[in-house]
């Protein structure tokens, strides 16, 4: 009763509040995905995603099959971490700002939540954590960080993982974008699991699909803990589809980045915006001529969707998602004329 509902508004014109893909998937692979999906028999459970998917998988990944699980998202995965980790009591470690999915989960499980802030300039306090939450069953850090943008390096993790006596799951939903990724570390720390998502850099955030990556025998447990045919045929035709083809997902990230940039410069020249150096499909920014409800408003009013944040940390900040070209022109252009009436 103490959680609120999770709600997302959806509709607007202009929509860059959910750090989705702009680009939807190509009309023939679409037509392909469908056509497959009309031969399978509906009627019938779907078949084991380990004989399906995960084989696709382990060649894009270059990860032993055996150590990967495929779910419903990555947010159905966070799930199976805690349900499957965690007993009532026990406390898992997030930090603020961060992904509010991780202690929304604890919360229905009766876990206490270790929240460790980010530093001033949102970076991670790397000694603090590993201080913060040495005992902890679980700490959960998405890096690239959603809203902030900002990441842990490698050599960070390892620093975690070697001095945390629980377990490490580092979540690289938006690694596509900053190609910083723990896995190498998988071979040497068997309490560390990596969490992926197709929902963004690949598109398919409709579809429901991700992934984690662990020690074969921890995801072995894993597995039992995670519900016997959740995933449904179409994510898994259409995961295994869109991993045959890679080059897609490479242009369109190749694409987000250099509009980020741009995005990004633009902002840093507006007076009464800072943005922060993002190594995701968004930027995070602080807004100082208007707070961050009234500047959300006003583009709304001119039908372009951002994401707003309740914490008071966050009151005086907006996050904006990487859309294509001409929304991110739509977006600046109205930005320019909200602010220029504002200082007026
Ligand atoms: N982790 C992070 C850090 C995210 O930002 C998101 C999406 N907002 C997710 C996980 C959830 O992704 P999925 O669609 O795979 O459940």
């Amino acid at each position: 009763r103490s959680l609120t509902k999770y709600s997302v508004p959806q509709e607007a014109q202009i929509k860059l509040n959910q750090n989705e893909s702009p680009y939807d998937l190509p009309a023939e692979l679409k037509r392909e995905i469908l056509s497959n999906l009309e031969s399978w028999d509906w009627n019938r459970y779907p078949p084991d995603e380990q004989d399906v998917l995960q084989r696709r998988l382990a060649e894009y990944t270059h990860f032993t099959p055996e150590g990967l699980l495929p779910g419903c998202g990555s947010n159905e995965l966070i799930q199976v971490l805690v349900e499957g980790l965690c007993s009532p009591g026990e406390r898992i470690a997030v930090v603020t700002p961060g992904f509010s999915v991780y202690a929304r989960i604890a919360a229905v499980r009766e876990l206490i939540v270790n929240k460790i802030p980010l530093r001033e300039d949102f970076s991670f306090d790397v000694e603090r954590i590993a201080a913060q939450a040495a005992t902890d069953r679980v700490v959960f850090l998405a890096s690239p960080n959603n809203p902030t943008g900002t990441s842990l390096s490698p050599g960070d993790v390892q620093r975690l993982a070697e001095s945390l006596s629980g377990i490490l799951v580092i979540d690289e939903a938006y690694f596509e974008f900053s190609q910083q990724t723990a896995q190498d570390l998988l071979l040497c720390f068997d309490r560390l699991f990596i969490l992926r998502t197709f929902s963004k850099a690949w598109g398919l955030a409709g579809l429901r699909l991700g992934y984690l990556i662990g020690d074969p025998a921890n995801i072995a447990q894993l597995r039992k803990v995670k519900l016997p045919f959740s995933m449904g045929i179409f994510p898994l035709l259409a995961g295994t589809a869109l991993l045959k083809r890679p080059q897609l997902v490479q242009e369109a990230v190749q694409t987000i980045k250099s509009e980020r940039e741009r995005v990004f410069r633009a902002l840093s020249l507006l007076s009464g915006i800072d943005p922060i150096p993002s190594s995701a499909n968004f930027i995070l920014f602080r807004t100082r001529i208007l707070d961050g409800e009234q500047l959300f408003q006003a583009l709304l009013d001119r039908g372009i969707l951002l994401r707003r944040f309740e914490s008071l940390r966050l009151a005086d900040h907006l996050r904006v998602t990487i859309g294509k070209s001409h929304e991110n022109d739509a977006f600046l252009d109205v930005l320019k004329s909200v602010l220029m009436e504002a200082g007026q």
